[in-house]
C-alpha cells in the first residue's frame, strides 16, 4: 500500500487507481471516472448520519407496542458488555483455550436457557426465530428418519400461526395441514382429532399463541399427538409471558426455540441481528448442530461429536454478541424474570380493560402479553386499521402489528411489554381512545396522517407492485 501512496500524485482514487491498482486488477474493471463522493467534513457526515439516525422511530424515543415482536426496553449496560474488547475482538477460530471466557458464556446461557424451558439440551446457533424453526424442524426430521418412519410429512400448524411456522416447515419438506382455532381462539381439538394419522409427523405451536391467549387444552393437545407418535415444536417468541410461571417441556413439547431478541432484550428494529436457540429434550439430544459448549469439569470446549447431529446451520457459532445481551440481562434480572412476565401480562389486560369499550376485541379472554383488536367497527366509520395505524404516528407512538394474526379482520395487536410505566400506558389509551372519536367525527382528517413524520402519506400500494429502490430515486 505503501507504494499506491508514494507514487499517487493526487488524493482522488482515480490516480491512485490508474496508478498502482493495475499491477494488482485487471485493467478493465478499474474505475474510469471519479465516483462523485461528496467533499465533506468529518463533523458534516456524523451530522449527516445524526439527522438521518433522528428521523427513525426506536424504543429511546416513544413507546413501541408492536404486538408478536416484544419491544421491551434494552438496557445500555448490555451494549457496553457485548462492546468489551474480550468479547468483541476475539475472533471464532481461535482455539478453546483462548476463548474460554466467551465459551463459558454460551456454555451458562446454555445452562440457563435448560432452567427457563424446562429442556434438555440447547444450540445457540440459530441467528433468529425464523432459523431456529428451521433447525428446530430439521431436527424433528432427520429424528423420524432415523426412526425409519420417512411418511411422517405433514405437520399441523393452526390458523393463528405466525407465518414463518409454515414457512420453515415447507422449507424442510413437509407437507403443512391447518387446524383451525374454536370460538375462543384457541387450537380447536376435535378438529386436530380428526387430522391426525401416521403421516403427522409434528404440530407446530405457540403458547400463548398469537391471539395472546394461553392454549388451556395443551395437555390434551400434547397427549394426542404423542399418542400418534408425532412430536410438538413450541415457537417460543411469545416467552416473556411466562418466564418462570410455566415452561414448554412442562407443556409436554419436544423441541422449543426462544427469540433472545425478544424476550432477552436486544435491539432488533429493522429485522437484526438475533438468536434463536433451539432447546430440546434428551431423545432429540443427538440430533443438535454442532459443536455444543461443554464444561468437562476443568475447561470449557466446543463440542464437534455429536453422533447424529443435523450439520451446522451457521457459520461458527451463532450471533454472539446477542448472547451476550441475553445472558447479560438473564444476570441482571435474576429472580425479577418472573416478575418482568407477570409486568407483561398485567399490562396488556390493563390496556385491552381499557380499549374494548371502542374498539372490537373478538375474543374477549383474559389475555397474556398481548391481545388483539379489531378495527372493523371504524373501518365502517370510514378509517380502516392502517389508518389508525398511520395517526398512532402522530402521537410519538408506533404502530402495533396490524392485519396479524390473519383470523381477525382489521387487527390491532398489542403488546405493551413490561418496561413502561403506568403513565405511558394512560397515555397510549388516550391516544387510541382520542383516535376512535376522531373518526366518529371528522374520518377525512385522521386520512392525512402521519402529519408530523419526515415522510407523509405515501401509496403504499403502488410501492409495493413498483418499488423503487435506487439511491436519489432515479
Ligand atoms: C417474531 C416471531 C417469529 C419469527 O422470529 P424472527 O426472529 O423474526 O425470525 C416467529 N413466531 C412468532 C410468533 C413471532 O412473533
Amino acid at each position: 500500500m505503501k507504494t499506491i501512496f508514494e507514487k499517487s500524485n493526487g488524493v482522488d482514487g482515480v490516480s491512485i487507481g490508474e496508478c498502482e491498482l493495475g499491477q494488482f486488477f485487471p485493467r478493465e474493471l478499474l474505475r474510469k471516472d471519479s465516483i462523485g463522493l461528496p467533499q465533506l467534513s468529518e463533523l458534516e457526515v456524523m451530522r449527516h448520519y445524526k439527522e438521518l439516525s433522528d428521523r427513525n422511530f426506536c424504543i429511546e424515543k416513544g413507546f413501541y407496542p408492536l404486538g408478536s415482536c416484544t419491544m421491551k426496553y434494552n438496557p445500555k449496560v448490555n451494549e457496553f458488555l457485548a462492546s468489551l474488547e474480550g468479547f468483541c475482538n476475539l475472533h471464532p477460530l481461535q482455539s478453546d483455550e483462548d476463548s474460554q471466557g466467551a465459551l463459558e458464556l454460551m456454555y451458562k446461557l446454555q445452562e440457563t436457557l435448560k432452567q427457563l424451558t424446562g429442556m434438555d439440551a440447547v444450540t445457540l446457533q440459530p441467528a433468529a426465530g425464523a432459523h431456529g424453526e428451521l433447525t428446530g424442524m430439521m431436527i424433528v426430521k432427520k429424528y423420524f428418519e432415523t426412526k425409519g418412519e420417512t411418511n411422517r410429512k405433514k405437520v399441523i400448524v393452526p390458523d393463528s400461526a405466525h407465518g414463518t411456522n409454515p414457512a420453515s416447515a415447507k422449507m424442510c419438506g413437509f407437507e403443512i395441514i391447518e387446524v383451525k382455532s374454536n370460538e375462543k381462539g384457541q387450537v380447536d381439538t376435535e378438529a386436530l382429532k380428526s387430522l391426525l394419522d401416521k403421516d403427522v409427523a409434528a404440530i407446530m405451536m405457540t403458547n400463548p399463541n398469537t391471539l395472546g391467549i394461553f392454549e388451556e387444552k395443551v395437555l390434551e393437545i400434547s397427549k394426542l399427538m404423542h399418542d400418534n407418535g408425532s412430536l410438538l415444536y413450541y415457537d417460543g417468541a411469545n416467552f416473556n409471558a411466562i418466564m418462570g410461571w410455566t415452561n414448554p417441556k412442562l407443556m409436554g413439547f419436544d423441541v422449543v426455540h426462544l427469540n433472545l431478541h425478544k424476550t432477552f432484550s436486544t435491539p432488533h428494529g429493522g429485522g437484526g441481528p438475533g438468536a434463536g436457540p433451539v432447546c430440546v429434550t434428551e431423545k432429540l439430544k443427538d440430533l443438535l448442530p454442532s459443536p455444543i459448549v461443554e464444561f468437562d469439569g476443568n475447561k470449557y470446549i466446543r463440542q464437534y461429536n455429536i453422533p447424529q447431529s443435523i450439520g451446522k446451520v451457521r457459520g461458527f457459532y451463532g450471533n454472539f454478541g446477542v448472547l451476550v445481551r441475553a445472558y447479560a440481562y438473564i444476570l441482571m434480572m435474576g429472580k425479577n424474570l418472573k416478575l418482568a412476565s407477570a409486568d407483561a401480562v398485567l399490562n396488556a389486560n390493563y390496556i385491552k380493560e381499557k380499549l374494548k369499550g371502542t374498539y372490537d376485541l373478538p375474543y374477549d379472554e383474559p389475555c397474556m402479553h398481548e391481545f388483539v383488536l379489531s378495527g372493523e367497527k371504524q373501518h365502517h366509520q370510514g378509517v380502516s386499521t392502517l389508518g389508525i395505524a398511520k395517526r398512532l404516528m402522530d402521537s410519538n407512538c408506533h404502530p402495533p402489528t396490524v392485519y396479524f394474526p390473519l383470523i381477525v379482520h382489521e387487527a390491532i395487536m398489542i403488546e405493551p411489554t413490561e418496561s413502561e410505566s403506568k403513565e405511558v400506558l394512560d397515555g397510549f389509551i388516550d391516544t387510541m381512545l382520542k383516535i376512535a372519536h376522531e373518526i366518529e367525527e371528522n374520518p377525512e382528517e385522521v386520512l392525512k396522517s402521519p402529519q408530523t413524520t419526515p415522510i407523509k402519506r405515501v401509496d403504499e400500494t403502488l410501492a409495493a407492485r413498483q418499488p423503487n429502490l435506487t439511491y436519489k430515486g432515479n
